[in-house]
C-alpha cells in the first residue's frame, strides 16, 4: 500500500500536538514547574446545570424502552435545526438550510471532501490550520494566501487577490481576534459574487461579538445566500468543546456553476459518509437555546471576555502592541523583530507560560503569539505578575 502522498506534503506535526511536545519536553527537565497555559483554545469553566441536566436526561432516556432511540437523522433533528434557524437567523435561514454536525472541524473536513481536490482556494494568513492543512490532505490543487495584518486592518486586500473557487474567512478570527465589519463582509461578498467563488465562513466565536453593528453572521449581510456557507459550533459557545456539536448553513440559493444545488449534495454527501451527531448532544445543545439557559451562557462568555479585557490592558500598560480581545476570545500580541517560536520558547522557559507561536498560523503570524482567555481567572492574574516580573 503506498502512502498517501498529500500526507508528505504536510509539516511533521501539527500545530498544537508540537506545542504540547515542547510542553511535555520542559517538564519532563523541569518537573515543579506549575504552567499556566494560555495557549491550546479549550474552554475551561463548567456547563450551566440546566444543560447538564438536559444532557443527563437524553442518557437516561437511552436506557428506557420508552426513551430509548437509536440512529437520527443525519442532518440532526428537526427540533434542533429549527431553533437554530429561530434563535440564531432569526428565521432568516430555513430549518433545512441548517446541518447539524459533530463540530465545525468534522464539518470542514466533510467540506472539503464535497469541493474535492480540482479546485483553488484562498486562506487568511494567519489563520485556523484546518483550512490550510484539510485542503492539503485532500490534494487541493492551488492554495492562495491572503496576507491580514495590523496594517491592512486583518482585512486582506481584494483588490490584489486573485479569483479562487473557494475563499475562507474566518471571523471573530482565530489566532487574530479581529471581527470583519458589515462593510467588509459586503466587499467580501461582492468579491465572491464578482469572480462566481463560494466563501465558507467560519463563525465559531460568533457568541463572543457584543457590538451590536458587528455582523455576528455572515447572512446579515444581502446576497450572502447566493455565495456563503456558513460553519459554527457549541464548542466555543457553550463549552461543548468535548460534548462535540455544531451546525453548517448550505443555503438552497447556493448553486454551482452548472445551476446545480450544492445544499442537495452536502446532503448527498452526509448521508453517505455521517451518520448524525449524538442524540444526547443534540438534546444539551437545543437546552442551550432556551432563552433562560442563553443567560447563563452570556454570563461564563462574559467572563471569558473579562479575562481578555484584563490581559490586554495589562499588557497595553507595559507598552505591548496588542490585538483582538475584544469581541473576540484570542489576543494578537506583536513581538517586532523576533522569531514567533523564540518568543513561545521564552515565555515557556522564562515566565512557565503556554502560548502559542503566531508562525504557525501562516506567515504573517511570525512576530506574533496567540493567547486566549479561556482560562481561570486566579491563572490569568497569576500570568499577569509573571509578565510583570523581571526575568
Ligand atoms: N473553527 C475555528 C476558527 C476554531 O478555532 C475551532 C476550534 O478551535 C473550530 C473551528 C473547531 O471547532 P469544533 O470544536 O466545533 O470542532
Amino acid at each position: 500500500m503506498k502512502r498517501n502522498p498529500n500526507l508528505s506534503q504536510l509539516k511533521s506535526n501539527y500545530l498544537f500536538p508540537e506545542v504540547n511536545s515542547r510542553k511535555q519536553e520542559f517538564l519532563a527537565k523541569n518537573p515543579k514547574a506549575a504552567l499556566i497555559s494560555l495557549g491550546v483554545g479549550d474552554t475551561t469553566q463548567p456547563i450551566p446545570g440546566a444543560i447538564v441536566q438536559a444532557l443527563m436526561k437524553a442518557s437516561y432516556n437511552l436506557g428506557t424502552l420508552k426513551g430509548y432511540s437509536g440512529y437520527g437523522p443525519e442532518q440532526g433533528m428537526q427540533m434542533l435545526r429549527k431553533k437554530i434557524s429561530e434563535k440564531i437567523f432569526f428565521n432568516r435561514i430555513e430549518p433545512d438550510e441548517v446541518f447539524i454536525s459533530d463540530g465545525a472541524n468534522c464539518d470542514l473536513g466533510r467540506l472539503q471532501m464535497l469541493f474535492g481536490s480540482d479546485i483553488s482556494i484562498a486562506v487568511q494568513d494567519p489563520a485556523y490550520p484546518v483550512y490550510f492543512e484539510g485542503s492539503v490532505i485532500q490534494g487541493v490543487k492551488e492554495i492562495v494566501p491572503m496576507p491580514c495584518n495590523p496594517e491592512n486592518h486583518f482585512f486582506p486586500d481584494l483588490g490584489c487577490l486573485k479569483r479562487t473557487d473557494l475563499i475562507y474567512f474566518c471571523s471573530p478570527n482565530n489566532p487574530t481576534g479581529a471581527v470583519a465589519t458589515k462593510d467588509q463582509l459586503k466587499h467580501l461578498i461582492d468579491f465572491a459574487i464578482q469572480n462566481r467563488s463560494i466563501i465558507i465562513f467560519d463563525a465559531a466565536y460568533s457568541s463572543y461579538i457584543q457590538d451590536p453593528l458587528l455582523p455576528k453572521s455572515i447572512y446579515e449581510i444581502e446576497n450572502a445566500e447566493k455565495v456563503a456557507i456558513e460553519i459554527n459550533s457549541f464548542s466555543k459557545f457553550a463549552g461543548f468543546t468535548g460534548v462535540r456539536l455544531g451546525w453548517t448553513v448550505i443555503p438552497k440559493a447556493l448553486k454551482y456553476e452548472d445551476g446545480t444545488s450544492v445544499n442537495t449534495d452536502w446532503n448527498r454527501l452526509i448521508t453517505t459518509i455521517f451518520n448524525g451527531a449524538s442524540n444526547i448532544a443534540q438534546s444539551g445543545g437545543y437546552a442551550v437555546l432556551e432563552e433562560e439557559n442563553m443567560l447563563e451562557i452570556r454570563k461564563i462568555i462574559n467572563f471569558y471576555l473579562e479575562n481578555a479585557a484584563i490581559l490586554k490592558n495589562a499588557l497595553q500598560s507595559i507598552g505591548k502592541e496588542v490585538f483582538g480581545g475584544v469581541n473576540a476570545p484570542y489576543l494578537w500580541v506583536r513581538f517586532k523583530g523576533q522569531e514567533s517560536w523564540d518568543t513561545f520558547q521564552y515565555f515557556l522557559e522564562e515566565k512557565h507560560i503556554v502560548t502559542i507561536p503566531g508562525s504557525g498560523f501562516g506567515s504573517q503570524g511570525n512576530e506574533f503569539i496567540r493567547l486566549t482567555a479561556f482560562g481561570n481567572r486566579e491563572e490569568i492574574h497569576e500570568a499577569i505578575s509573571r509578565i510583570f516580573q523581571k526575568s
